[in-house]
């Protein structure tokens, strides 16, 4: 095919021989876009292509989707069970029976030992709802053990807390198709042309038809900010003080929405009281915006007709990562701007399917958005599996943060991983290879046998890939979409539906309840316990959902399709129907930048690669993009340390070093560097991580580093190449 050009240097597209385009959804990030992957004539996945009639991504897809069909040959994956007596040992090939017979064993033995709790599970935001779903009953209903988490405690859990504290429950109230309507958008910590490239074209389509104001608070001259038409370079981790300092001009000046307060709302009193304390002078000197910006936005986003509020881990990853996000909500329920079109508080959500996690998997309660607290929800559930509900805990129990500091006090024996890599995601990695070592038995299930974890495991199962299996994802839009498999796992490697379902069967407990085999039973089980509640999946089906690319819930039975937005009619999940207006006093925890560590160090994405490179890291057309870990540092601050352009640095903080090739650039402020936090041995040796007191999510973008030349550049370049090899 020939086009463009055609006289000179004409564009050729070579035919891969595509005989059949197979439907399924992207497996990286939230956005959920629909991709059709091209098999040749042997069954091969030759190529990927957005598909032109889903309302997600209207035919597009970042370059990650586009050579997304390049992972099922990628290197290193797992074709069989792996299994070794002691953790130094060498791994040996075992049957699935053998490997699985033994981690059950394992597992009855500890709990024996040292109680139902010594066994911690930690899965991800990466695997199928219905998988999500068969691990949670797996987990609640048979091993009961109540440290169960998910590795979405590292990027969404301050947004599920402030939800629930606003709202009364999660749930992201707001949809793309908001741009198409708002008068007004600001954006916190969120990079979304490298984060969300799709979700930003949705952006640019509404700006090409209608301009309106985008404002992006963000430290650091992401993409983003230098296509805002305010950028807002906020000091690290003060976004609160600003939130209640653009609340108390909105108060002070008459700009709330008076009426909207009273009817929908609770709290008021106490929260106006919090922020008169917040005056833009005061919060000026705290939050490094000066006081007529601060009241120029205020201004700005309560006179919009309606206006939206979108964030990522620039919010999230904060010790006050759930009050930021409650102070978001704060902000756009005082000016009326929830539930109604272009006017609404969405977080942007990072993996494919944390949304799953979040409404399925039962690592923060039961299936459903239901609470281990109340009674009513254990019966519930307990009645629907066959499960007698004083088996249940009546309280969550340690979060993924919480998980590992237990293995190093001796509380927890066994840590099970299902598709997460703590020894690149966690921070104080240094820390988390010693808290590793402890155990008495770990398992490792994750389609890539090379991930980092395997060094520490005794049993390796492998995973399928996401085209491997059926099942759904849920996006940052509440949209539900089908996955479809494209073909069959890599060797003998299984969908994680499958090895829950067989882990179950070797259980007495598990033997008695019903474990469904395929993701349409699983779904079918979803869809009853979800019917007359917020997340209604009761008029879905599998070939519905593929039908119309997707379905946003609430989707109740016999509805022809689900609903773009949550709380239109005002009334909340809270017993009084009100949300809660919060008063959220700003406590300065962090490490700041001092003399001996002078200093912010920040993290963040780049758009070729996804978390820890586990994938992205073995496809070349995006690997050579993006091949090395570097670091974004201003030339004024290189130049006064003797640091040059694309010449190695070693940098230093209170856990550790790391060694990084030194990109300069003003993107990032004179006492600021930044490093994309995908590679290995790098960005988070050096994080401190202290925890959200409500989501104990890890406040990865502030702490505190110094900064010198590499003393040998050959060194330090075979270091940083070590960094990113598997
Ligand atoms: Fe996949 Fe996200 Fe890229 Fe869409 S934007 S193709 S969902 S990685």
């Amino acid at each position: 095919m020939l086009f463009g050009r055609r006289l000179k240097n004409p564009i050729k597209i070579a035919d891969k021989g595509v005989v059949d385009w197979k439907y399924t959804t992207c497996g990286y990030c939230s956005t959920g876009c629909s991709i059709e992957v091209g098999l040749n004539a042997e069954g091969k996945a030759v190529s990927a292509r957005g598909v032109g009639d889903a309302p997600v991504n209207q035919g597009k897809l970042c370059i990650k989707g586009i050579f997304e069909h390049e992972l099922f040959n990628s290197a290193n994956r797992g074709k069989t069970p792996l299994f070794r007596e002691k953790a130094i040992d060498p791994y040996v090939e075992v049957p699935w029976d053998a490997a699985l017979d033994h981690t059950a064993a394992e597992f009855r033995r500890i709990q024996e030992k040292y109680g139902r709790d010594s066994i911690a599970i930690v899965s991800t935001g990466q695997i199928l709802t219905e998988e999500f779903y068969t691990l949670g009953k797996l987990t609640r209903g048979v091993i009961g053990t109540n440290n169960y988490d998910g590795n979405t405690t590292l990027c969404m859990a301050s947004a599920v807390s402030g939800y629930k504290r606003s709202f009364g429950s999660d749930g992201p109230p707001g949809c793309y198709d908001d741009f198409e309507h708002t008068e007004c958008l600001m954006a916190f910590g969120s990079n979304l042309p490298e984060q969300h490239p799709i979700i930003y074209w949705r952006l640019k389509m509404a700006l090409e038809k209608r301009k309106f104001p985008v404002i992006v608070v963000d430290p650091r001259v992401t993409m983003f900010a230098q296509m805002a038409d305010i950028h807002l370079p906020v000091t690290p981790g003060t976004d609160l003080v600003l939130l209640n300092s653009l609340a108390h001009v909105i108060l002070k000046e008459g700009l709330a929405d008076r009426a909207y307060i009273d009817a929908h709302t609770s709290g008021y009193d106490d929260f106006a009281a919090l922020v008169a304390q917040y005056d833009p002078i005061t919060a000026a000197a705290i939050c490094g915006i000066d006081e007529d910006t601060i009241r120029h936005v205020a201004r700005l986003y309560a006179k919009a007709g309606a206006a939206m509020s979108i964030w990522t881990m620039g919010i999230n990853q904060s010790t006050h990562g759930s009050d930021g996000v409650a102070a978001i909500n704060n902000l756009n329920l005082i000016t009326g701007n929830i539930g109604k079109p272009g006017g609404t508080s969405l977080s942007i959500t990072g993996q494919c399917n944390a949304m799953g996690t979040r409404e399925w998997s039962s690592c923060s309660g039961l299936p459903g958005y239901r609470a281990l607290e109340k009674e009513k929800d254990r019966e519930t559930v307990g009645k629907f599996w066959g499960v007698d509900p004083e088996f249940f805990p009546k309280q969550r129990g340690l979060f993924m943060t919480d998980i590992f500091p237990a293995i190093e006090t001796g509380q927890i024996k066994a840590l099970w991983l299902v598709a997460t890599n703590p020894m690149t995601s966690m921070p104080n990695t240094p820390r988390i290879r010693k808290t590793l070592q402890k155990l008495e038995f770990m398992v490792v299930q994750d389609a890539y046998s090379d991930v980092e974890t395997t060094q520490y495991a005794h049993v390796y199962l492998p995973a399928a890939l996401w085209g491997e299996k059926e099942g759904c994802f849920t996006n940052t839009e509440r949209r539900v979409n089908l996955v479809r498999k494209v073909m069959e796992p890599h060797g003998n490697a299984k969908p994680d539906l499958w090895i829950f379902n067989e882990l179950a069967k070797r259980f007495e407990q598990g033997r008695k309840m019903r474990f469904p085999e395929t993701s349409a039973g699983v779904f079918d089980e979803m869809r009853e316990l979800s019917r007359g509640r917020m997340l209604d999946y009761s008029g879905m089906s599998h070939d519905k959902i593929e039908a119309q690319r997707g379905i946003q819930w609430p989707c109740t039975d016999g509805a022809e399709t689900g609903s773009q937005r949550l709380y239109t009619d005002g009334v909340f999940q809270y017993p009084d129907g009100k949300a809660k207006l919060l008063a959220l006093p700003f406590i300065d925890n962090n490490e700041r930048p001092d003399q001996n560590f002078p200093f912010w160090l920040n993290s963040g994405r780049v758009v070729e690669h996804f978390h820890t490179r586990t994938r992205t890291g073995k496809i070349g057309n995006v690997n050579k993009f993006s091949p090395t870990p570097y670091m974004e540092m201003n030339p004024d601050s290189a130049r006064e340390l003797g640091i040059g352009h694309m010449t190695y640095a070693r940098l230093v903080s209170r856990r550790g070093f790391a060694v990084v090739l030194v990109q300069l650039t003003h993107r990032v402020p004179h006492n600021m560097v930044f490093i994309p936090f995908h590679f290995h041995e790098c960005v988070n040796r050096l994080t401190l991580g202290l925890l959200d007191p409500y989501s104990r999510q890890p406040a990865y973008k502030q702490c505190a580093v110094k900064i010198e030349p590499a003393a040998d550049q050959l060194a330090a370049a075979a270091a940083n190449v070590a960094a990113r090899s598997f």
